[in-house]
């Protein structure tokens, strides 16, 4: 969209300077809006660079067909979405800023210095020099329409009006990144439906044996397939103090959460089935029992120490030893606080926005980001989901300016 010098350029706010606020404002400077950008922090893009400490898992490599099933809320909408914005351009976009990508062998996509700071420095840099203004150290306290935005700032309180309004402040994971939820009130402030946020690709919590902790605190439980209900996730799992983390676990989050009594079954020896094991039981019952305190465990079931160290600690003294490593019942206590999650389920109910990611209670703002009611999985899917929603949202926001340009001239 391109707007004359005659007529004043309309004037945008971002608000909150991660990866969905950063990408919604390269879209509108270069469709020729003066952005204005705003975040409670000192600086921007701080959880992108957080994420970078892992590697920065951009996006993924697998197949759309599949990629796009990762998403859970507002599923019929992810296959536009991913098409507007796709793994492709974000592999294109990082290019364009100077970062190689490279696919992992677990098919996940990361840039090739496997970090986020440098990205980030140069995306800032080129988003000044294309005369998006940053505004730091407002926290956005009040909406109205009009729109009408209402900063908390160092020096006050501050109101601003403007031609339209992006919404892209986060979920509330790691609040000490500036994503802290607050933003939840101001919208239901406005009757606007937002699903409590909760903790998402995160550890959950055991009651583990002290003596198990002092023998496997952080050390994972390799080749495992965990299951939750109906879904089952081969991976593995970090041993922590508090319960377990890993892939496997964040994977089956969202089935965990629907269940009353979370629990997860771990199969400690997926290669053997559950008879195979019993044979080899039966074959080996000749030979000498165990050293352990509660459970007979067969060494040639080759289990790894910690898996060894599981059972005797946390299965019964008698019953079918096989039938607990093939699905080991682990009942969890609950999800680990939010604020260590990577991410965060819930947020803006995908009915309260319209086609272009627009309030529609609120017209002229709009939704981009983790704020919006989708959860996926780690492997980029988060990263992809931001700036795919993000696309949206801005290039609708720029279409929306067309089609109000003749009543606002
Ligand atoms: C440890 C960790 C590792 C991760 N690794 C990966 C990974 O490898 N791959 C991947 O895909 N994803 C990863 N993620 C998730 C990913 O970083 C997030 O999904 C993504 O940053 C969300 O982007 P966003 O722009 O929607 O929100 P955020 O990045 O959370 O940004 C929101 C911004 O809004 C600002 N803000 C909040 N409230 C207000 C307010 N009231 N007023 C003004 N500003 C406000 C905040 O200060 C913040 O700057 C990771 C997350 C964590 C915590």
């Amino acid at each position: 969209m391109d707007f004359s010098d005659a007529v004043p350029r309309p004037r945008a706010a971002i608000v909150g300077g991660g990866p969905s606020g950063l990408r919604a404002a390269e879209i509108l400077a270069a469709g020729g809006i003066t952005v204005d950008l705003y975040d409670a922090m000192p600086s921007p893009g701080r959880k992108f660079l957080v994420a970078g400490r892992g590697g920065l898992n951009l996006t993924h490599s697998e197949e759309m067909a599949i990629f796009q099933t990762r998403y859970r809320g507002g599923e019929p909408r992810w296959p536009g979405l991913l098409a507007g914005f796709s793994p492709e351009m974000l592999r294109a976009w990082a290019r364009d800023l100077g970062s190689e990508t490279f696919v992992g062998t677990s098919g996940r996509v990361f840039p090739m210095e496997k970090q986020s700071s440098r990205l980030l420095c140069a995306w800032v840099a080129r988003l000044r020099a294309k005369g998006v203004r940053f505004h730091m150290r407002h926290r956005l306290v009040e909406l109205s329409r009009g729109p009408l935005a209402v900063f908390a700032t160092p020096d006050g309180r501050r109101e601003e009006r403007f031609d339209r309004i992006l919404l892209a402040m986060g979920g509330a994971s790691w609040p000490r990144t500036g994503s802290n939820g607050l933003w939840v009130d101001v919208l239901r402030a406005h009757n606007i439906a937002v699903s409590d946020l909760r903790a998402s690709n995160c550890g959950w919590e055991v009651a583990w044996h002290p003596e198990f902790l002092r023998a496997a605190e952080g050390m994972p439980l390799k080749n495992i397939v965990a299951t939750a209900g109906a879904e089952s996730v081969a991976g593995e799992l970090l041993v922590t103090r508090h319960g377990l983390e890993g892939g496997a676990i964040y994977r089956l989050g969202a089935a965990l959460r629907t269940m009353d009594s979370p629990t997860l079954h771990l199969d400690l020896k997926p290669s053997q089935s559950l008879e195979g094991l019993r044979r080899v039981a039966h074959e080996a019952s000749k030979v000498k029992r165990e050293n352990s305190p509660v459970l007979k465990i067969p060494a040639a079931w080759k289990l790894s120490p910690v898996a060894r160290t599981l059972l005797q600690w946390h299965a019964p003294a008698t019953g079918d030893a096989a039938a607990f490593v093939k699905a080991f019942p682990g009942p969890l206590l609950g999800p680990r606080p939010i604020a260590e999650a990577i991410s965060s389920a819930g947020g803006v109910c995908w009915r309260e926005l319209d086609k272009s990611l627009m309030l529609q209670k609120l017209p002229g703002i709009f939704v981009a980001g983790e704020m919006i009611d989708w959860d996926a999985p780690t492997g980029g899917y988060l990263l992809q989901g931001c700036f795919s929603t993000a696309t949206l949202a801005a290039q609708g926001m720029l279409a929306w300016q067309a089609g109000n340009s003749g009543q606002e001239g």
